[in-house]
Formats: structure tokens, sequence, C-alpha cells
């Protein structure tokens, strides 16, 4: 039989110190399963530490590992596609550079590879050191997610996961350029199995995704994969007209009836404040999609590469 190859796809930016660790626990993982061919891909992000001459240290000493250094820093969404587009390997892990997704479950998900399964998807037990704002946000937001968008995201479940040629395949074809992955990989369907593990701590370094590109990054979330916003528009706007409709009804009859002393500023000022919020929350829904339009018309390359090694 023909020997497969498995391709560890890291993402890097700003991971100088976490690197050399996470290397020695890949090969430790890759050195376990000869009857494999590996390919350790990494990705330089636009780094602005010595993350990329760590990387040309590691690729001289070990010749399975490749990299491509994008032209500046593109998020680690985009990041993903170019490993996507050069990976060799029959199979793809991505795995971040900061240990917290522990390459030992690698093992694991290439038992379920060998059973047939096209997508192999890790669930969090636990989520390692976070803060509590960051897991209660992030827990309430996979719940208004699921309940908005037809491609289910799966709370607990990040870009860890293995993923067959077929898979990559199809990822490939995906090239809008917010791009928010989680997503995708539901929407590509196949056969998908779950394991578990529980999420470490970061080996060293920050996390880079503060609150404020989390908040991007679900709002990517919901606009790329739902129109249920602005279906909300809708009927916010109906809602306010109807009510309005019978409010003004009720007024004519009385006026006609009772006749009306001018007064009810509190009445004006208010219908006046309310209507126009939500006249601003609807363009403001409005313009989150027309952004997206604009960004997607302009057809850009997702990324660019400055140079690549072995891929
Ligand atoms: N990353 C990237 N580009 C970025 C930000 C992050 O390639 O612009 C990589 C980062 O090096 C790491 C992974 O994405 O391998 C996850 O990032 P991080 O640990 O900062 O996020 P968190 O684990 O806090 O979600
Ligand atoms: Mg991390």
């Amino acid at each position: 039989m023909d020997r497969r190859k498995v391709t560890l796809m890291i993402p890097c930016y700003n991971e100088e110190q976490s690197l050399p660790v996470l290397y020695s626990r890949i090969a430790a993982l890759a050195d376990g399963r000869p009857e494999y061919d590996w390919e350790f891909l990494l990705i330089n992000d636009g780094s602005l530490d010595g993350t990329l001459d760590v990387i040309r240290d590691l690729r001289e000493r070990d010749s399975r590992v490749c990299f491509i250094d994008l032209s500046r820093n593109f998020g680690k969404e985009r990041a993903m596609l170019a490993g996507f587009d050069y990976a060799t390997g029959d199979c793809l892990v991505t795995l971040d550079a900061d240990l917290q997704d522990p390459p030992e479950v690698v093992d694991q998900m290439l038992e379920r590879w060998k059973q047939g399964y096209e997508d192999v998807y890790a669930r969090r037990i636990t989520r390692g050191r976070e803060s509590w704002l960051r897991r209660r946000l992030s827990l309430a937001y996979y719940s208004l997610l699921q309940r908005f968008t037809r491609a289910d995201v799966l709370q607990n479940v990040g870009d860890f996961r293995l993923l067959d040629r077929r898979c990559i395949n199809a990822l490939k074809q995906l090239r809008e350029s917010e791009r928010y992955t989680k997503g995708l990989f539901t929407w590509i369907g196949y056969r998908k199995c779950e394991i578990t593990f529980d999420r470490g701590d970061r080996v060293a370094g920050e996390s880079s995704y503060n609150l404020f590109k989390l908040f991007n990054l679900a709002v990517d979330g919901i606009t790329s994969f739902s129109t249920a916003p602005l279906r909300l528009a809708t009927i916010m706007g109906l809602v306010v007209s109807v009510g309005t409709f019978v409010y003004m009804c009720y007024f004519l009859l009385k006026t006609l009836i009772v006749g009306e002393e001018v007064q009810g500023f509190p009445t004006l000022i208010v219908t006046m404040l309310f209507l126009g919020g939500v006249q601003l929350l609807s363009l403001g829904i409005i313009g989150e999609y027309l952004g997206r339009i604009f960004n997607e018309t302009k057809n850009r390359p997702v990324y660019l590469i400055r140079e690549k090694q072995g891929v």
C-alpha cells in the first residue's frame, strides 16, 4: 500500500518562544508514527519578532519542516487558507503554535481517520486559562450563532481538527476574503467525528486575540453565515409600523370624538428617539452586509506570499 502523508499546519504570529517547544513535541509525535510521512507546514503570518529565523533554523535541522512566509500579518483565518493551498498531505491537522492544542491528540485523530472519517474535530472539555468575561461572551455568542445560522457552528470546537484531502480541496474552493473558517468546516459537510481533549494554557507569549478582535471575528461569523440580522431589521420595521398605525387610528378617533388640546411632548420625543434608534440600527446592519459585498467584489487575493520553502 502507498504510504500516506500527514501535514501538520501551524499558523504562527509572534511565536518565537513557543516554536522550539512545539517542534520537540510534534517531532516526538511524528517519530512515534513512522508508518506515515510527515510534513510540518509552518505559516509565518507577518510576525514582528524572530519567528521566521526560528523557522529557518528548524528547517535546516529537519527536512520535514517547510514554511510559507506571508508578506504581512493577514490574520489566522487567511493564514490557514494559505496552508490549505500548499499542504501536500493526504490529511492535514491545524495546530496552534502555543501548544494549547496538545499534539498528542493527533494520535487519536489519525485512528479515526483510518476508520474512514474525513473531518475529525476536537471538542475542548476545558478551555485553558482565559478571562471570565471572554469565556462567558464566547459561550453566549455560540448559542446566538446556532440560533441564527443554518450552518451550525459547534460550541467549544475550534480550528483544531484533522481534515481529509477531500475536505482540504473543498475548503480551497471557498475563497472569500472575510473568512470565518469555523463556519466553513460545517458548511462543507463530509463525514465528521468528534473527539474530546483538555485545552492547555499558552506555553509562552500572549494571546493575540483581544476582546475587540474577537468581536470583529464574531460579527464576521454572523454576517458570513446568516442574513437573519437583515430579517430582524425588517421585522422591527414591521412591528413599529403596525404599532404606529394602530396608534394613529386611536388618535384620529379620539380627536374626532373628544377633541385634542396640544400636549404630549414626552410621547413625541420618545417616539422620535425610538424610531431614530431603530433606523440607525437597521442602517448599520445593512452597512455590515454592504461592506462585505464591497470587500468581496474587489476580488483581491486572500493573502500574499513573500517566500516559501519545501512546498
Ligand atoms: N495567529 C496567526 N495570526 C494572527 C493571530 C494568531 O497566525 O494574526 C496564530 C497564533 O500564532 C496561534 C493561533 O493563531 O498559533 C492562535 O492564536 P492565539 O493563541 O493568539 O489565540 P487564542 O488561542 O487566544 O484563541
Ligand atoms: Mg492560543
